[in-house]
């Protein structure tokens, strides 16, 4: 093990490019990146499925340092946003300092040396700043049925995409309708024979209204700077009004339920079909879809939706509780990802041999997402309450980007072996998070990947996203206790 590094990243999605690329802007350049992936993008060199977006348009699911004014559409594909990333990357230099193919299995704190010593699958590396950016949305799960493992066909998770298998004349089953498989059914119904939809509980897809971006107005982007900053402020204005009905704004919900419900009688014809297409919980609730195919695809003579619950998995095919085997060739598994667990399967043993795992066990919890007590020197991006369901990410971990570089200029510029936040400061903020998630709508009974087992939200930011960018706007000496090095 060499000196230790100024910073260490793990993870080289949006988070951690994103945050390596700020450190680098301001000077610090011993900034080493940990990707166990042989290639950076995270969720967008994962999630590789026919039928791959962004919900947030691009002209804001991007860095607001590194405008891109030639997106090809308003929601574009997963190549285009991964190309981004991989251009952000390359042009600000951080590249040569990610390691890939190197898992962090965890991470102890040593408070004699004041640096966090880092287990990988290369070996073990120090850091004076350890700086989590692994994401809520990158640990596929597989639904737990009985005869799952004895399916002789194909299955895959929508984030494993198996591309060596080809879909044309087959019977596919996708299992799940969450916000992946209502990207993955449109792209395929119309190239297999077959394709079987097993929904526990339907979800609201509204409007998407996506479209490409003409000439004119791509060369207007990029001649008139001001034009783009300005489209960027319209788009961020337009989907932040939206929080306000996730805050308890019910009404809001209500008008836009009727919406939906228009909608979907003109996208639907058969009464039957659209009897199961109704969601029997409060929209807002669970994620609201974006899509202008997803009916339609769901009306086609081959796609069947089957909203008894999945009884069996056998070697041919899928039993659910109506008794019937529906045979299939392939099942995809649009089932999500296990997105309250953070920075598990990580080992991280804080202060005074404090386990993460164990603080965490009634769900995860950190001053602003950000720091946790008992943690020095530790920060987490897209940590726990930082998540949307109304804005985009990017905007958040920006936010999050100017905090932790704040922390890290404290402890350059104050000489500090280590800041940690105080214990009554993170669990003010803590009461206050659950008292304004019981106000919102994602407590209005239904259970989503906001919640972890025991129904307690620890994903979502109850507020606006302005208000979190005035949050984290610098640190507040008075929420730390410091260590002076020695
Ligand atoms: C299909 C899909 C679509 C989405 N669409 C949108 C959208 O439209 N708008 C929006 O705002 N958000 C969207 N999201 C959420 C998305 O995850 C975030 O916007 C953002 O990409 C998160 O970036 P991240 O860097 O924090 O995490 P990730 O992109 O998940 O990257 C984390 C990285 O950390 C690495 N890593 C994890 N653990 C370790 C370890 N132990 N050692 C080493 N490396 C590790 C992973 O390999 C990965 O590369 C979407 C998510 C999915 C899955």
């Amino acid at each position: 093990m060499g000196a230790p590094h100024d910073v260490v990243i793990i993870g080289a999605g949006f988070g951690g490019i994103g945050m390596a690329i700020t450190l680098r802007r301001a000077g610090v350049r011993d900034v080493l990146v940990l990707e166990r992936g042989d290639a950076l993008g995270g969720t967008w060199r994962d999630n590789t499925y026919p039928g791959a977006a962004c919900d947030i348009p691009s002209h804001l699911y991007s860095f607001s340092f590194a405008p891109k004014t030639d997106w090809s559409r308003r929601f574009p594909g997963q190549r285009e946003i991964l190309d981004y990333l991989n251009d952000c990357a390359r042009e600000h230099g951080v590249l040569p300092g990610i390691r890939f193919g190197t898992e962090v299995s965890g991470a102890r704190f040593d408070a004699d040396a004041a640096v966090w010593r880092v287990e990988t699958s290369a070996g073990e590396v120090a850091a004076r700043v350890l700086i989590s950016a692994c994401g809520q949305l990158n640990r596929p799960v597989l639904p737990e049925i009985d005869g799952r493992d004895s399916f002789a066909g194909e299955a895959f998770h929508t984030a494993r995409w198996d591309h060596g298998v080809d879909l044309r004349g087959k019977r596919v089953a996708v299992v799940g309708t969450g916000a992946s498989a209502i990207q993955v059914i449109p792209a395929v119904a119309g190239r297999v024979e077959r394709l079987d939809v097993y929904q526990r509980s339907a979800p609201y897809v509204i409007e998407k209204a996506d479209r490409g971006y003409r000439l004119w107005e791509k060369d207007a982007l990029s001649g008139f700077r001001g034009l783009h900053t300005l489209s960027r402020a319209k788009t961020y204005a337009f989907y932040e009004a939206r929080a306000v009905g996730f805050l308890g704004e019910s009404r809001l919900m209500k008008l836009m339920e009727r919406r939906f419900e228009r909608r979907l009688a003109e996208q639907v014809p058969d009464p039957e079909l659209r009897r199961r297409l109704v969601p029997d919980y409060p929209m807002g609730c669970k994620r609201i879809l974006i899509s202008d195919d997803y009916y339609p695809a769901l009306n086609r003579p081959n796609v069947d939706l089957v909203t008894d619950p999945i009884e069996r998995i056998t070697p041919t095919g899928i039993v659910a509780r109506d008794g019937v085997e529906r045979p299939v060739d392939v099942i995809v598994y649009a089932t999500g990802f296990a997105a309250s667990d953070f920075l598990a399967p990580m080992r991280i043993v804080g202060r005074d041999g404090r386990e993460l795992s164990e603080e965490w066990r009634g769900g995860a919890d950190a001053h602003l997402g950000i720091t946790v007590n008992g943690f020095p020197n530790l920060f987490l991006l897209y940590g726990p309450y930082t998540n949307l369901g109304h804005n985009s990410i990017i905007y958040m971990l920006e936010s999050q980007f100017r905090y932790v570089l704040g922390c890290v200029r404290a402890l350059r510029e104050k000489d500090l072996a280590w800041i940690e936040v105080r214990p009554d400061v993170q669990a003010d903020f803590s009461r206050v998070m659950q008292e304004r998630l019981r106000g919102t709508v994602w407590a209005s009974g239904c259970a989503s990947w906001y919640m972890t087992g025991d129904g307690r939200i620890v994903n979502n930011w109850p507020g606006f996203t302005f208000a979190y960018r005035w949050a984290t706007r610098r640190p507040d000496p008075r929420h730390f206790t410091v260590r002076r090095a020695a």
